[in-house]
Protein backbone atom coordinates (compact mmCIF):
# COMPACT_ATOMS: atom_id res chain seq x y z
CA UNK A 1 0.00 0.00 0.00
CA UNK A 2 1.01 3.45 -1.05
CA UNK A 3 0.79 6.15 0.94
CA UNK A 4 -0.98 9.64 0.32
CA UNK A 5 1.76 11.70 -1.19
CA UNK A 6 2.76 8.59 -3.31
CA UNK A 7 -1.00 8.44 -4.60
CA UNK A 8 -1.38 11.75 -5.41
CA UNK A 9 2.07 11.91 -7.26
CA UNK A 10 1.03 9.11 -9.19
CA UNK A 11 -1.77 11.05 -10.61
CA UNK A 12 0.65 13.87 -11.30
CA UNK A 13 2.95 11.78 -13.44
CA UNK A 14 -0.24 9.95 -15.10
CA UNK A 15 -1.70 13.30 -16.08
CA UNK A 16 0.52 15.92 -16.11
CA UNK A 17 -0.97 17.48 -13.46
CA UNK A 18 -4.16 17.61 -15.00
CA UNK A 19 -6.00 15.57 -12.57
CA UNK A 20 -5.70 16.56 -9.02
CA UNK A 21 -8.34 13.80 -6.49
CA UNK A 22 -9.78 14.59 -3.75
CA UNK A 23 -7.83 13.17 -0.46
CA UNK A 24 -10.91 10.60 0.16
CA UNK A 25 -9.94 9.11 -3.25
CA UNK A 26 -6.22 9.11 -2.31
CA UNK A 27 -6.86 8.02 0.67
CA UNK A 28 -8.66 4.62 -0.97
CA UNK A 29 -5.81 4.27 -3.08
CA UNK A 30 -3.32 4.01 0.07
CA UNK A 31 -5.43 1.95 2.48
CA UNK A 32 -8.03 0.25 0.15
CA UNK A 33 -10.82 0.59 2.55
CA UNK A 34 -14.28 1.22 0.86
CA UNK A 35 -15.26 3.80 3.51
CA UNK A 36 -13.01 6.21 2.12
CA UNK A 37 -15.31 6.69 -0.92
CA UNK A 38 -18.71 7.24 0.92
CA UNK A 39 -18.01 11.38 0.05
CA UNK A 40 -18.95 9.96 -3.98
CA UNK A 41 -21.82 8.32 -3.10
CA UNK A 42 -24.57 9.75 -1.01
CA UNK A 43 -26.74 6.80 -1.34
CA UNK A 44 -24.68 5.13 1.51
CA UNK A 45 -26.51 7.41 4.37
CA UNK A 46 -29.61 5.60 3.71
CA UNK A 47 -28.03 2.16 3.72
CA UNK A 48 -28.53 0.47 7.25
CA UNK A 49 -25.67 -1.73 6.33
CA UNK A 50 -23.10 -0.10 3.71
CA UNK A 51 -20.78 -3.59 3.48
CA UNK A 52 -23.41 -4.31 0.63
CA UNK A 53 -23.40 -1.72 -1.35
CA UNK A 54 -19.47 -1.74 -1.18
CA UNK A 55 -19.38 -5.25 -2.11
CA UNK A 56 -21.28 -4.59 -5.17
CA UNK A 57 -18.74 -1.35 -5.99
CA UNK A 58 -16.32 -4.95 -5.80
CA UNK A 59 -18.64 -7.04 -7.60
CA UNK A 60 -18.60 -4.67 -10.51
CA UNK A 61 -15.31 -3.40 -10.30
CA UNK A 62 -14.36 -7.36 -11.02
CA UNK A 63 -16.76 -8.11 -13.28
CA UNK A 64 -15.92 -8.94 -16.71
CA UNK A 65 -18.03 -7.05 -18.84
CA UNK A 66 -17.17 -3.77 -17.06
CA UNK A 67 -14.37 -2.47 -19.87
CA UNK A 68 -12.93 0.62 -18.32
CA UNK A 69 -9.81 1.49 -19.95
CA UNK A 70 -7.22 4.40 -19.07
CA UNK A 71 -5.90 6.28 -21.97
CA UNK A 72 -2.77 8.43 -22.83
CA UNK A 73 -1.36 10.71 -25.26
CA UNK A 74 -1.41 8.92 -28.73
CA UNK A 75 -3.99 6.36 -27.34
CA UNK A 76 -1.55 4.74 -25.57
CA UNK A 77 -3.02 2.17 -23.54
CA UNK A 78 -2.32 3.14 -19.64
CA UNK A 79 -5.31 0.85 -17.88
CA UNK A 80 -2.87 -1.47 -16.05
CA UNK A 81 -1.25 1.83 -14.16
CA UNK A 82 -5.18 3.07 -13.26
CA UNK A 83 -5.23 4.15 -9.55
CA UNK A 84 -7.69 1.92 -8.12
CA UNK A 85 -9.51 4.58 -7.23
CA UNK A 86 -10.85 5.23 -10.66
CA UNK A 87 -11.63 1.66 -10.86
CA UNK A 88 -14.17 1.71 -7.53
CA UNK A 89 -15.26 5.34 -8.51
CA UNK A 90 -16.89 4.66 -12.00
CA UNK A 91 -18.14 0.67 -10.61
CA UNK A 92 -19.55 2.87 -7.24
CA UNK A 93 -22.16 5.27 -10.12
CA UNK A 94 -23.27 2.19 -11.10
CA UNK A 95 -23.87 0.75 -7.84
CA UNK A 96 -25.74 3.61 -7.17
CA UNK A 97 -27.82 3.89 -9.29
CA UNK A 98 -28.30 0.17 -9.66
CA UNK A 99 -28.14 -0.98 -5.99
CA UNK A 100 -32.16 -1.34 -5.73
CA UNK A 101 -32.45 -2.59 -9.64
CA UNK A 102 -29.53 -5.36 -9.69
CA UNK A 103 -32.07 -7.08 -12.21
CA UNK A 104 -31.25 -4.33 -14.33
CA UNK A 105 -27.87 -3.92 -13.95
CA UNK A 106 -27.31 -7.80 -14.47
CA UNK A 107 -28.86 -7.72 -17.72
CA UNK A 108 -26.67 -4.63 -18.28
CA UNK A 109 -23.76 -5.94 -17.73
CA UNK A 110 -24.18 -9.61 -19.60
CA UNK A 111 -22.19 -8.13 -22.21
CA UNK A 112 -18.82 -6.05 -21.99
CA UNK A 113 -19.48 -2.30 -21.52
CA UNK A 114 -17.08 0.20 -22.70
CA UNK A 115 -15.66 3.27 -20.58
CA UNK A 116 -12.95 5.10 -21.49
CA UNK A 117 -10.97 7.68 -19.80
CA UNK A 118 -8.29 9.97 -20.61
CA UNK A 119 -5.13 11.08 -18.68
CA UNK A 120 -5.59 14.78 -20.24
CA UNK A 121 -8.20 16.89 -22.42
CA UNK A 122 -5.29 16.25 -25.41
CA UNK A 123 -5.49 12.69 -24.84
CA UNK A 124 -9.02 12.86 -25.59
CA UNK A 125 -9.14 14.79 -28.23
CA UNK A 126 -6.17 12.31 -30.06
CA UNK A 127 -8.75 9.79 -30.14
CA UNK A 128 -11.81 12.09 -31.44
CA UNK A 129 -13.24 13.50 -27.99
CA UNK A 130 -15.87 16.60 -27.95
CA UNK A 131 -15.78 18.94 -25.63
CA UNK A 132 -15.54 17.34 -22.22
CA UNK A 133 -17.60 13.76 -22.29
CA UNK A 134 -19.57 12.46 -24.45
CA UNK A 135 -21.11 8.43 -24.92
CA UNK A 136 -20.19 7.31 -28.66
CA UNK A 137 -23.04 4.91 -30.35
CA UNK A 138 -20.43 3.88 -32.85
CA UNK A 139 -17.98 2.50 -29.81
CA UNK A 140 -20.70 1.41 -27.42
CA UNK A 141 -18.44 3.75 -25.08
CA UNK A 142 -18.95 6.63 -22.53
CA UNK A 143 -15.65 8.65 -23.52
CA UNK A 144 -14.64 10.99 -20.53
CA UNK A 145 -11.38 13.37 -19.51
CA UNK A 146 -10.09 11.68 -16.29
CA UNK A 147 -10.32 14.73 -14.08
CA UNK A 148 -14.40 14.79 -14.96
CA UNK A 149 -14.62 12.31 -12.74
CA UNK A 150 -13.56 13.90 -9.82
CA UNK A 151 -14.54 18.06 -10.76
CA UNK A 152 -18.14 17.95 -8.66
CA UNK A 153 -16.72 16.64 -5.38
CA UNK A 154 -15.01 19.45 -3.96
CA UNK A 155 -17.99 20.84 -1.70
CA UNK A 156 -19.80 19.12 1.38
CA UNK A 157 -22.56 17.66 -1.31
CA UNK A 158 -21.64 15.63 -4.68
CA UNK A 159 -22.32 18.43 -7.75
CA UNK A 160 -22.01 17.98 -11.21
CA UNK A 161 -21.50 14.59 -12.24
CA UNK A 162 -20.97 13.94 -15.68
CA UNK A 163 -20.24 10.26 -15.23
CA UNK A 164 -23.90 10.54 -14.07
CA UNK A 165 -24.97 12.15 -17.15
CA UNK A 166 -23.33 9.90 -19.97
CA UNK A 167 -24.32 7.19 -18.13
CA UNK A 168 -28.19 8.42 -18.73
CA UNK A 169 -27.07 8.72 -22.71
CA UNK A 170 -25.79 4.59 -22.41
CA UNK A 171 -28.09 3.78 -20.86
CA UNK A 172 -31.15 4.89 -23.52
CA UNK A 173 -28.79 2.79 -25.86
CA UNK A 174 -29.35 -0.13 -23.90
CA UNK A 175 -32.33 -1.98 -25.45
CA UNK A 176 -33.13 -4.36 -22.14
CA UNK A 177 -35.21 -6.73 -24.61
CA UNK A 178 -32.25 -8.04 -26.76
CA UNK A 179 -29.50 -7.51 -24.35
CA UNK A 180 -27.56 -5.19 -27.07
CA UNK A 181 -26.48 -1.29 -27.35
CA UNK A 182 -29.12 0.38 -29.97
CA UNK A 183 -30.11 3.69 -31.61
CA UNK A 184 -31.71 5.07 -28.03
CA UNK A 185 -35.36 6.19 -27.97
CA UNK A 186 -35.28 8.29 -25.20
CA UNK A 187 -36.35 5.66 -22.79
CA UNK A 188 -34.60 3.60 -19.59
CA UNK A 189 -34.14 -0.04 -19.83
CA UNK A 190 -36.96 -1.56 -17.92
CA UNK A 191 -39.52 1.11 -19.40
CA UNK A 192 -40.53 -0.85 -22.11
CA UNK A 193 -42.93 -3.91 -22.12
CA UNK A 194 -40.59 -5.51 -24.82
CA UNK A 195 -37.56 -5.41 -22.02
CA UNK A 196 -39.04 -8.39 -20.13
CA UNK A 197 -38.90 -9.64 -16.59
CA UNK A 198 -37.23 -6.05 -15.98
CA UNK A 199 -40.14 -4.07 -17.31
CA UNK A 200 -41.78 -1.66 -14.62
CA UNK A 201 -44.72 -0.57 -16.10
CA UNK A 202 -45.77 1.85 -12.86
CA UNK A 203 -42.01 3.47 -14.24
CA UNK A 204 -43.56 3.95 -17.68
CA UNK A 205 -46.81 5.60 -16.26
CA UNK A 206 -45.39 7.91 -14.69
CA UNK A 207 -42.50 8.90 -17.02
CA UNK A 208 -45.33 9.64 -20.05
CA UNK A 209 -47.52 11.68 -17.86
CA UNK A 210 -44.48 13.38 -16.21
CA UNK A 211 -42.49 14.07 -19.41
CA UNK A 212 -46.01 15.39 -20.97
CA UNK A 213 -46.20 17.48 -18.13
CA UNK A 214 -42.41 18.88 -18.53
CA UNK A 215 -42.94 19.27 -21.99
CA UNK A 216 -46.27 21.33 -21.82
CA UNK A 217 -44.77 23.51 -19.03
CA UNK A 218 -41.45 24.24 -22.08
CA UNK A 219 -44.13 25.17 -24.49
CA UNK A 220 -45.72 27.14 -22.99
CA UNK A 221 -42.85 28.92 -21.62
CA UNK A 222 -41.50 29.22 -25.78
CA UNK A 223 -45.09 30.83 -26.51
CA UNK A 224 -44.57 33.31 -23.91
CA UNK A 225 -47.08 32.37 -21.36
CA UNK A 226 -45.41 32.67 -18.17
CA UNK A 227 -48.80 31.86 -15.88
CA UNK A 228 -47.48 27.91 -15.36
CA UNK A 229 -44.65 26.23 -13.59
CA UNK A 230 -41.40 26.23 -15.05
CA UNK A 231 -39.83 22.71 -16.32
CA UNK A 232 -37.58 21.21 -14.14
CA UNK A 233 -34.62 21.06 -17.22
CA UNK A 234 -32.70 23.84 -18.61
CA UNK A 235 -33.36 24.52 -22.63
CA UNK A 236 -30.70 21.95 -23.32
CA UNK A 237 -32.04 19.01 -22.18
CA UNK A 238 -35.49 19.62 -24.14
CA UNK A 239 -33.39 19.83 -27.28
CA UNK A 240 -33.97 15.84 -27.87
CA UNK A 241 -35.01 13.11 -26.09
CA UNK A 242 -31.80 11.94 -25.83
CA UNK A 243 -30.52 14.95 -23.91
CA UNK A 244 -33.84 14.92 -21.34
CA UNK A 245 -33.13 11.25 -20.66
CA UNK A 246 -29.68 12.12 -19.85
CA UNK A 247 -30.11 15.41 -17.81
CA UNK A 248 -33.00 14.31 -15.68
CA UNK A 249 -31.40 11.00 -14.67
CA UNK A 250 -28.42 12.88 -13.49
CA UNK A 251 -30.86 15.73 -11.66
CA UNK A 252 -32.50 12.61 -9.86
CA UNK A 253 -29.36 12.07 -8.19
CA UNK A 254 -28.43 15.67 -7.53
CA UNK A 255 -31.31 17.88 -6.93
CA UNK A 256 -34.11 15.27 -5.77
CA UNK A 257 -35.93 17.70 -3.62
CA UNK A 258 -36.85 20.47 -6.48
CA UNK A 259 -37.33 17.45 -8.30
CA UNK A 260 -39.99 16.41 -6.47
CA UNK A 261 -41.79 19.44 -5.56
CA UNK A 262 -42.09 20.67 -9.14
CA UNK A 263 -43.37 17.42 -11.11
CA UNK A 264 -43.93 14.63 -8.23
CA UNK A 265 -45.57 11.97 -11.25
CA UNK A 266 -42.03 12.76 -13.24
CA UNK A 267 -39.96 12.38 -9.85
CA UNK A 268 -41.86 8.96 -9.29
CA UNK A 269 -41.00 7.41 -12.47
CA UNK A 270 -37.50 7.19 -10.57
CA UNK A 271 -38.67 6.34 -7.85
CA UNK A 272 -40.23 3.21 -9.00
CA UNK A 273 -37.56 2.64 -11.96
CA UNK A 274 -34.37 2.60 -9.83
CA UNK A 275 -36.21 1.32 -6.45
CA UNK A 276 -35.42 4.05 -3.83
CA UNK A 277 -36.32 7.79 -3.42
CA UNK A 278 -32.68 9.92 -3.50
CA UNK A 279 -34.16 12.55 -1.44
CA UNK A 280 -33.57 10.17 1.37
CA UNK A 281 -29.60 10.06 0.74
CA UNK A 282 -29.61 14.06 0.08
CA UNK A 283 -30.49 16.17 2.91
CA UNK A 284 -30.47 19.14 0.67
CA UNK A 285 -29.56 19.23 -3.32
CA UNK A 286 -26.54 20.85 -5.37
CA UNK A 287 -27.95 24.02 -5.51
CA UNK A 288 -26.38 24.52 -9.12
CA UNK A 289 -28.84 22.58 -11.17
CA UNK A 290 -31.74 24.38 -9.71
CA UNK A 291 -30.37 27.73 -9.23
CA UNK A 292 -28.92 28.12 -13.23
CA UNK A 293 -32.25 26.04 -15.00
CA UNK A 294 -34.56 28.69 -12.86
CA UNK A 295 -32.48 31.84 -13.86
CA UNK A 296 -32.64 31.22 -17.73
CA UNK A 297 -36.58 31.16 -17.33
CA UNK A 298 -36.64 33.88 -15.09
CA UNK A 299 -34.49 35.87 -17.61
CA UNK A 300 -37.13 35.73 -19.88
CA UNK A 301 -35.29 35.03 -23.03
CA UNK A 302 -37.29 32.80 -25.18
CA UNK A 303 -36.06 28.71 -24.74
CA UNK A 304 -34.89 26.90 -28.38
CA UNK A 305 -37.67 25.32 -29.81
CA UNK A 306 -38.18 21.59 -28.37
CA UNK A 307 -37.54 18.40 -30.05
CA UNK A 308 -39.13 16.47 -27.80
CA UNK A 309 -41.05 13.11 -28.48
CA UNK A 310 -43.56 11.39 -26.02
CA UNK A 311 -43.78 7.60 -25.83
CA UNK A 312 -47.29 5.91 -26.65
CA UNK A 313 -48.90 5.06 -23.96
ZN1 LIG B 1 -25.88 14.88 -23.12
Amino acid sequence: MTNLKTASARFDSLTNGKCRPQSAALTFDSTGDPRALDHYFPIVRLLDDASSFYQLVQHIAEHPNFDLQLIGAHKENLTSQMPPSVRHLVAGHLAEVFYFRQDILARFLSSPRHFQLYTTPEAFQQDGGVAGGCYNPARESIHLVLSRLFEGFNGATPGVCPFLHELGHMLDAFDAGSWSMKRGEGLYPGLRASDGDIFTPKARDYFIKGKRLELTRYLSRFEGDLSQPIPIGHPYVFQNDGEFLAGYFEMFFRNPHYFALQNAELFMAYVELFGYDTRRAWTEDFPHYVNANRSFYASGQKPNKSGLSLPKE
